[in-house]
């Protein structure tokens, strides 16, 4: 059993109050790879430049990887992302977007890639991310995240992909930009009408909410003392969420799983967004992500705080 997911694979300059990088391994694609290799085999499609080093191929390999669909092109270089981040770290500003070969790339999924279990359609151009799902045979669960940029540019496109897949992982902002609904509660409700079966909403520091036709489910996200780069937090957590559900391949993807599979996704992000890039998920061990799952499940516990009328 395996994941694929399509998705940028990029060099990321950031800017944050605790320092910054010119030049440093990033991409959805990648943030997502390194937290659901710790579940299943994962297959990342997508191209890369020729100024992609080696060092960063093997970091996309961690924890068995399968990079055989990242194909270098002959020509131009890798998609290019640089963004800085305001005082509280929840505001950023997109600085400078370069394509590169992702505006040519025509995906051809190899028979690894097509044979999944898993699929997650990473933040890319919408018509991208249909031909890779047109491409699978028939995945036991499909997800999508996008962002501002393409809601903007190709919202035709991105809904018609939205319709197609099981579940649908999008900021609350974008949730809303992409729905024009003021509450999150219909917003989510307006994207279940339209065909995916659950939609789970980001929510940055405050963490992220599940909507499903069975009901409702929210976590915070895990409490740190500091935090360095919050870049790739949420392709962190979308690759937890996926992991969590190939790993649990013999049950029904519904409500109670997908809540697990937050839990999993949210104790992920936290290290991810500890240090700058990649850094901190690439080393991380299992045993740390269970430590953090089982602190989030107990101080999310509370007594039935039933009290008696007293006037
Ligand atoms: P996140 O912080 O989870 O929103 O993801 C950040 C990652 O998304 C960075 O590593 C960027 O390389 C990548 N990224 C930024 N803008 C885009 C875009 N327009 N399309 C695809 N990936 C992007």
């Amino acid at each position: 059993m395996s994941i694929t997911v399509v998705g940028s694979i990029a060099y990321d300059a950031v800017r944050t109050p605790y320092g910054g990088r010119d030049r440093m391994l990033g991409g959805a694609a990648t943030h997502f790879s390194l937290a659901a290799s710790f579940f299943d085999t994962v297959h990342p499609v997508g191209p890369v430049g020729t100024d992609f080093a080696p060092a960063d191929l093997q970091t996309l390999a961690t924890r068995g990887t399968v990079t055989a669909d990242v194909t270098t092109a002959a020509e131009g270089r890798t998609f290019f992302w640089a963004g800085e981040y305001g005082p509280d770290l929840n505001s950023r500003e997109t600085l400078d977007t370069q394509l590169g070969v992702f505006a040519d790339f025509q995906p051809r999924l190899s028979a690894a890639a097509r044979a999944c279990d898993v699929l997650f359609l990473a933040n890319i151009q919408p018509s991208l991310q249909a031909s890779v799902l047109d491409q699978c045979d028939g995945p036991r669960f499909t997800a999508l995240d996008s962002m501002n940029l393409w809601i903007d540019i190709a919202r035709d496109d991105l809904n018609r992909v939205i319709e197609r897949v099981d579940c649908v992982i999008l900021n609350d902002a974008e949730i809303r930009q992409l729905t024009g609904r003021h509450t999150l509660l219909t917003a989510a409700r307006e994207l279940l009408a339209r065909g995916p079966s659950a939609v789970i909403a980001k929510q940055g520091e405050y963490g992220a909410s599940l909507f499903t036709r069975q009901g409702f489910f929210s976590l915070p996200a895990f409490p740190l003392e500091s935090v360095t780069d919050p870049t790739g937090a949420g392709d962190t957590f979308a690759g937890g969420v996926a992991g969590y559900v190939a790993a649990q391949r013999d049950r029904p993807v519904d409500h109670g799983l997908l809540a697990s599979a937050m839990a999993y996704g949210t104790a992920l992000a936290s290290f991810n967004v500890e240090e700058f890039g990649t850094e901190r998920v690439a080393r991380l061990t299992f045993g740390e992500v269970q430590a953090r799952v089982a602190e989030l499940h107990r101080f999310t516990q509370f007594e039935t705080p039933l009290v008696e009328e007293t006037v």
